[in-house]
């Protein structure tokens, strides 16, 4: 009898492990009727949520966000944030330009229900159940709401009837095997949200152009559309004008309706002024997709040909990772204090770019490429800003080499040609990479959005990561790259992928354990240093190479003849010093990483010369 009560007891032990740690995933489907007051820049508005509990546990209560709280007072999460981070404006705003959501009257299955609002961060509530939410039933939860929309000092506002209109209505928090996520509004750190559908009615103003996530289900809107195309055509034969006023609004209003399945979030942005253009993107599973851009003329010049990017983007990210599932994709020029530009499913906004059509085009292509990195595999992008921003800065960096010839030359001509002088040749991801680690001030990509500095918000998140997956990409080849990626793409789509899912896959699929990838560069901010010591021939030229770094990462080989790579060997990690062999051959000079792939700390020690009076070659110090 012990070992039978024995037995049992590890059975119900694993039982509740196997529960814990299995894979489930909550549904929200959404239906919002909304409509936009342009006089007094409010949202007045009914949402209908249907939530379904898919985990294996009992629910008294759920979080909702209520984001547009977070420019309620001068004492939220998103205020505090901002005033850190050396951005005043909200801090130092007047009462009349901030924003809140009210109006809410919560009510399950058309019963009211207690709820109240987090204690710390007011854009938070926890609503109290009546009845407890068992597993795999679901619930019917309704509320009215007012959203004063803000002044723009982030995402969600408008700027006078300009209108962004973002993280705006009361929304669950995701509830995944790790807990419930509930999260404030900031700034600098995104978002985490439960997939579902979309059903929502804007009503507003006639003369309103919006774009919208979802696909438009009104023949009348679709012929005013239509309308403002053609208008658009003439312009770009007769020139835009410089006008940026307002036309009065239409007395008439009309409601515009919208669907989308399979996302996580739907944003809509309002301008009487927009420019309308429209192309298609032809995927290689014979799919459509429409591509639209809509923009004033601020920019009109180089935003004339947006959703030409829009649709080179989309086959771009379909060809290489999987087919974009969505009927549309668009493209707005609009207010935006959040960075340059960023991504809702479907839409995305661009803010004034400063800059010319290659700088648009890449980053209409980043934020277009978040449609498969946050919208399609929806990782968590408030604990792991790395896979959405990392994974996504390695297609955009990898789209805009093979669509430029210059390809960082817009981002060069910015920041670096007047740090390092005219012509720099280094990578500008390199280097910022290399200015953090020297100073060992670089931090793990995989650090809470929160831990980040603002610097490492770039270096750790976007451009250490990037520049990691092009290394892996080379070690491993492209072909084995593309499949592995394909990979994560199908199982994970419409899914909230964690980093350990991601490295089973890609490990899995490539065949390899990638400690040094994940472990080295993703998840620590170890240093990769590889030395060449010195180069003895027979056979074959036999080279003694010290791993000085704390990471045992593969490096390349190459041997070099007037400047050019000659030849170039891939070699496994390894800790110490080790000999290895590299083919003879005509060269006159050997160097470990010659083509900068990898993330190697000095360079300066990675060259041997085998010919002239000086040994050893000092490139260019840092
Ligand atoms: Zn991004």
């Amino acid at each position: 009898m012990k070992n039978y009560f024995f037995l049992l007891f590890f059975f119900l032990l694993k039982l509740q492990l196997f529960s814990q740690n299995e894979y489930f995933q909550q549904e929200v489907n959404y239906k919002i009727e909304v409509s936009l007051n342009d006089q007094q820049h409010e949202l007045n508005g009914n949402i209908t949520i249907e939530y379904k509990n898919n985990s294996p546990e009992t629910l008294s209560f759920l979080y909702f966000h209520l984001w547009p709280n977070a420019y309620k007072d001068k004492k939220t999460a998103y205020a505090k944030q901002a005033f850190q981070m050396g951005d005043p404006n909200f801090y130092f705003s007047t009462p009349d330009a901030a924003g809140n959501i009210s109006q809410l009257d919560f009510k399950v299955n058309g019963q009211k229900v207690n709820w109240e609002l987090d204690k710390l961060d007011i854009d938070i509530a926890k609503i109290f159940l009546n009845q407890n939410l068992n597993p795999n039933d679901n619930i019917i939860i309704t509320t009215p709401f007012k959203v004063k929309i803000p002044q723009n000092f982030s995402r969600l506002g408008h700027d006078g009837q300009s209108y962004q209109i973002t993280q705006w209505y009361p929304k669950p928090a995701v509830f995944d095997k790790d807990g419930w996520h509930q999260i404030p509004y900031l700034d600098s750190g995104e978002f985490y949200s439960e997939f579902g559908n979309f059903d929502v009615k804007i009503t507003l103003p006639a003369n309103y152009v919006v774009g919208a996530t979802g696909s438009l289900q009104n023949e009348s809107e679709k012929k005013f559309l239509q309308k403002k195309m053609e208008a658009t055509q003439l312009l770009i034969q007769n020139g835009f004008s410089d006008d940026m006023s307002f036309p009065p609004s239409s007395s008439q209003s009309k409601t515009i309706h919208y669907i989308a399945h399979q996302v996580h979030d739907f944003a809509w942005f309002a301008d009487k002024r927009f420019h309308v253009q429209k192309a298609e993107a032809l995927l290689a599973n014979g799919n459509k997709v429409d591509t639209w851009a809509m923009f004033t003329n601020l920019d009109a010049d180089i935003w004339k040909d947006a959703s030409q990017y829009i649709s080179k983007a989309i086959k771009f990210y379909s060809d290489h990772i999987g087919p974009y599932p969505y009927p549309q994709a668009t493209a707005v020029e609009s207010a935006l204090f959040a960075g340059g530009a960023m991504e809702y499913p479907m839409i995305t906004v661009v803010a004034a770019v400063g800059g010319d059509a290659q700088t648009l085009d890449r980053y209409i292509t980043h934020e277009i490429g978040h449609n498969w990195f946050y919208g399609i595999l929806a990782s968590n992008e408030r604990d792991h800003p790395w896979m959405d921003e990392g994974i996504n800065s390695y297609y955009e960096n990898r789209y805009m080499h093979h669509f430029y010839e210059s390809p960082d030359e817009d981002v060069l001509d910015k920041y670096i040609t007047g740090f390092l002088g005219a012509g720099a040749k280094l990578d500008y991801r390199q280097l910022a990479y290399q200015y953090q680690a020297r100073r060992n001030l670089d931090q793990a990509p995989e650090t809470h959005s929160m831990d980040l500095s603002s610097i490492n918000y770039g270096v750790s998140a976007y451009m250490k990561p990037a520049l990691s997956l092009k290394m892996l990409e080379e070690y491993v080849g492209q072909k084995t790259f593309d499949k592995a990626m394909q990979q994560y793409f199908q199982q994970w789509k419409y899914k909230h992928p964690q980093p350990a899912d991601y490295r089973a896959v890609m490990e899995k699929s490539i065949g390899k354990k990638l400690d040094w990838f994940f472990d080295g560069f993703l998840f620590s901010n170890k240093k990769m240093d590889y030395k060449l010591k010195k180069i003895s021939q027979g056979n074959e030229l036999l080279l003694t190479v010290a791993n000085k770094g704390e990471i045992n990462a593969p490096f390349p080989v190459s041997g070099i003849l007037d400047g050019k790579i000659v030849d170039t060997k891939w070699y496994d990690g390894f800790a110490g010093e080790q000999t290895i062999a590299f083919p003879k051959g005509n060269y006159e000079r050997i160097s470990i990483d010659a083509s900068q792939v990898t993330l190697d700390l000095h360079p300066q020690n990675n060259n041997y010369k085998l010919r002239g009076a000086l040994p050893k070659f000092e490139p260019l110090k840092l």
